[in-house]
């Protein structure tokens, strides 16, 4: 016998990935104002960030980062149980608690560790962890790191988590879901889920990554938005490196909750804390999120404004409030070129392919942002006019409002 090679194996999954036109390509930003990037000595128009506030270039969350680091240095130097906790990472985690309405809080360095962290904390192997098939890639991975048997009910389906609940009445449970999910843009039946996991006797956790600073009084996010407390949904994650505009993310629920995650969350404990100054900006940044009302009617007013344009030319758009905005192609290589058309006018968007979504689903995924102006989103739709073929537009849709 002869072992086989690891980079062979490599090798032949990179010629299949480039065959199905799915490789991703890696390209450096050299300059970024908010809505416009500069990539290759280009100007383009991004519909792709995250920063959905327009708050990741604000001048007082620069100014922030700049005193802070001056005063305090850059390095942490340390996880947080060893010296890194630093009164900036402290005097946030309270301010992030008052914005949630939750007793605690407790900082990750990214949402990806954080949701790790929360699963591994809470679950055992032998219990029993529900969740929606559209999740973040985050939350099952977590799973699987736990050892607790994973569930995946169809997108938003109330009526198959009460199956798969009542399916295994012994055991310890815990549903996690998205609040915003992150490439359709819709928003989970939280008040239903709620209600069942109360009936059920089951732990909520929802991951309010695209919730938060967009919905809800002072974008406290989608769950203040359903009017859910801290008895409702016990454990409230969410991220600080989209609306927020800065990086890393958050855990918030009860002292008991956060105690645990402090004791017994290994990407928690076994990593560097976040650097203090990056806390001060990020506190700079809460403020404005907070209170800058208008950022967020701003945003408002353009979804509206995209979404009606869009409808109107017939695209195929699924129901979304959000700053998410998908337009739905099916394959791969459509979507593909279409970003590439896109390109060519000086817009940017990404085309989002498996295994990001599933297959058959790959799509544009559109964000739109405070920074972006109304004239902005009328280029978008133009341009969408001028590159996206009439055959993909009206005959698809009935099919994805089903
Ligand atoms: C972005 C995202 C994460 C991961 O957060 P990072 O801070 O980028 O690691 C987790 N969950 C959801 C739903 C997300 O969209």
């Amino acid at each position: 016998m002869i072992r086989p090679d690891l980079f062979d194996r490599l090798a032949l999954a990179h010629a299949e990935r480039e065959r199905a036109q799915l490789s991703r390509r890696l390209r450096s930003v050299d300059q970024n104002d908010g809505s416009h990037l500069q990539i290759a000595g280009k100007q383009l128009l991004a519909f792709c960030s995250n920063d959905y506030l327009g708050l990741a270039n604000h001048p007082q969350i620069v100014a922030a980062l700049k005193n802070a680091a001056d005063a305090n240095g850059v390095g942490s130097t340390a996880a947080h149980l060893i010296c890194g906790h630093n009164r900036e990472h402290a005097a946030l985690e309270e301010e992030l608690a008052d914005w949630t309405g939750r007793e605690r809080a407790l900082l990750f360095s990214t949402g990806y560790m954080a949701n790790l962290g929360v699963l591994q904390t809470l679950l055992h192997a032998g219990d029993l962890c529900v969740q929606d098939k559209l999740n973040h890639a985050s939350l099952l991975d977590a799973v699987r790191l736990s050892g607790a048997e994973l569930k995946r009910y169809p997108h938003s389906d109330v009526a198959a988590v009460q199956r798969q609940l009542e399916s295994r009445p012994d055991k310890l449970a815990l549903l996690a879901s998205d609040g915003v999910f992150s490439m359709d843009g819709d928003i989970a039946p939280l008040v239903h889920l709620a209600t069942l996991c109360k009936k059920q006797q089951t732990s909520l956790m929802i991951d309010d990554a695209h919730g938060v600073g967009i919905f809800g009084k002072q974008g406290a996010g989608s769950v203040a938005a359903a009017g859910l407390s801290q008895h409702d949904v016990p454990v409230l994650m969410a991220t600080l490196g989209k609306a927020v505009g800065t990086c890393g993310a958050f855990v918030a629920g009860s002292a008991a909750l956060i105690d645990a995650l402090t004791q017994s969350a290994r990407s928690y404990i076994y990593t560097t804390a976040l650097p203090p100054a990056l806390a001060a900006a990020t506190r700079t940044a809460l403020r404005l999120v907070r209170a800058d009302e208008w950022r967020r009617e701003k945003l408002h007013k353009l979804i509206e404004r995209f979404r009606r344009g869009a409808l109107q030319l017939g695209l195929p758009l699924p129901d979304s409030t959000s700053a998410i905005q998908p337009i739905l192609l099916g394959a791969a290589a459509e979507s593909l070129a279409l970003a590439q058309a896109l390109e060519a006018r000086g817009l940017l968007v990404t085309a989002i392919r498996p295994p990001t979504v599933r297959a058959a689903t790959s799509r544009l995924r559109i964000t739109l942002s405070a920074a972006h102006t109304e004239a902005d989103v009328d280029r978008l739709l133009d341009a969408l006019d001028a590159c996206i073929p009439s055959a993909i537009r009206t005959a698809r849709r009935s099919a994805i409002h089903q």
